[in-house]
């Protein structure tokens, strides 16, 4: 059986990154990946400015007359200040262009001004309360590389160097399906023997939160003529197929086969729990994978494992999850397979859901990262555990 470490890097080897683009204003990008590096154009910010509001001048000229000087401009932010007249100070705003000649300001808090002469506060340091041209970014900085994702900071730093459109990677689409006789949809009265489909409301969830577009085939009947018919829909209409439930070894498991008839599995089973049986292939040329059905395994299998691989199919440079590190405060004895608990963390610490059934769906709501259990690691309170942020 695979381990999770070798099944993320042979998903991430096999995935082609996206190459279609489209460009889009910079205030519809959010969650969107970069196509190419952006370089500026510009000095950020582009001239000196005022830090604070009070007076601008030259810091010897003030020296040499005693911090007294007459008052000979205003300068607001948004106007193009004039040469300082020599001996003299400018009143000026915060985010206003230092005038030439100046090159210190001063607090209007040190400053006493009266009958046009400014007394300025002798303690205050030559230079200050100057925001440097080029101080946030310089003229020809690469910014931003290509394959990075833009956030809602990005956002704003494009914007500063006066970008309004970026070349992005279109967004995946995600043909999605669930598998079982057992489901009917929310909204419909529950009859015996049903159970409400929550994979596919995660399954949506999870790939919209991914800046992707799902491509709900809905629920598909545990036969094989059913399963080896949306195989084919979905890769028909998808750029990855991501399947759950029905890729077991029970005799109502279909999946599997159908991905075997239709196109090729490179493998089926993951060291990892919850969610073992996790298959992995192409249907006619679009990756394939298949989840297994309960709903915890679901959100931990497709974070730890599909995700990576989506996200390097969507153009994403850095994919590798960042773990931290936390005290337990729990104890829990190891197990045959890397194990992926659903946690909260809290000021260093970091406690389980009492119930870590692949079952129980609430476990994934209740905390928002995961313990990393290794094979075999058996855990005290007080360990210093792996801790994954869901990031979602
Ligand atoms: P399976 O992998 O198809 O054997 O499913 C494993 C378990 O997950 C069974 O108890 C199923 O009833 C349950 N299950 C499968 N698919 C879903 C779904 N879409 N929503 C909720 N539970 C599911
Ligand atoms: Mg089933």
């Amino acid at each position: 059986m695979l381990s999770v470490s070798e099944a993320i890097k042979q998903l991430v080897a096999s995935a082609k990154p996206a190459t279609a683009i489209e460009s889009l204003s910079v205030l519809d990008s959010l969650g969107r990946i970069l196509a190419a590096d952006i370089c500026a154009a510009i000095d950020v910010p582009p001239a000196d400015n005022s830090a604070m509001d009070g007076y601008a001048f030259c810091y010897a000229e003030a020296a040499a007359n005693q911090f007294k000087l007459p008052l000979s401009q205003r300068i607001a932010a948004g106007t193009a200040p004039e040469s300082l007249a020599p001996n003299t100070v400018a009143r000026i705003f915060t985010g206003a262009e230092i005038p030439p000649g100046a090159d210190t300001v001063a607090m209007q808090e040190n400053c006493t001004e009266k009958n046009g002469i400014v007394e300025i506060d002798a303690a205050l340091k030559a230079q200050g309360n100057v925001r440097p041209r080029g101080q946030d970014i310089q003229a020809g900085q690469i910014i931003l590389t290509a394959g990075s994702k833009i956030r809602a900071q990005e956002m704003g730093l494009l914007s500063s160097i006066g970008i309004a459109v970026v070349e992005v990677f279109k967004p995946l689409r995600v043909a999605i399906f669930s598998t079982g006789d057992e489901l009917i949809e929310p909204g419909i009265p529950l009859n015996p023997g049903q159970i409400y489909n929550s994979n596919r409301a995660t399954l949506i969830g999870l790939i919209r939160s991914l800046g992707m577009v799902p491509v709900d085939l809905g629920t598909v009947a545990d036969s094989s003529e059913a399963t080896d018919a949306v195989l084919i829909k979905a890769a028909e209409m998808g750029d990855i197929i991501i399947s759950a439930g029905g890729v077991s070894v029970g005799e109502e498991d279909y999946v599997k086969d159908a991905v075997v008839k239709a196109g090729e599995l490179n493998f089926w089973k993951v060291a990892i729990k919850p969610g073992k049986p996790l298959a992995f292939g192409q249907v006619n040329n679009k990756p394939f994978i298949g989840l297994p059905g309960n709903p915890a395994s679901v959100f931990v299998t497709f974070v730890i494992l599909a995700r990576p691989f989506l996200l390097a199919s969507q153009g994403l440079a850095e994919i590798a999850p960042r773990f931290l590190k936390a005290r337990a405060q729990f104890a829990k004895t190891g197990e045959g397979r890397e194990v992926y608990l659903r946690a909260r963390l809290q000021d260093g610490t970091v406690e389980i859901y009492p119930n870590q059934s692949s079952g129980v769906l609430a476990s994934a709501c209740w905390g928002d990262v995961f313990v990393r259990q290794a094979k075999g690691q058996s855990i005290e309170v007080g360990d210093l555990v792996d801790v994954l942020p869901y990031g979602l």
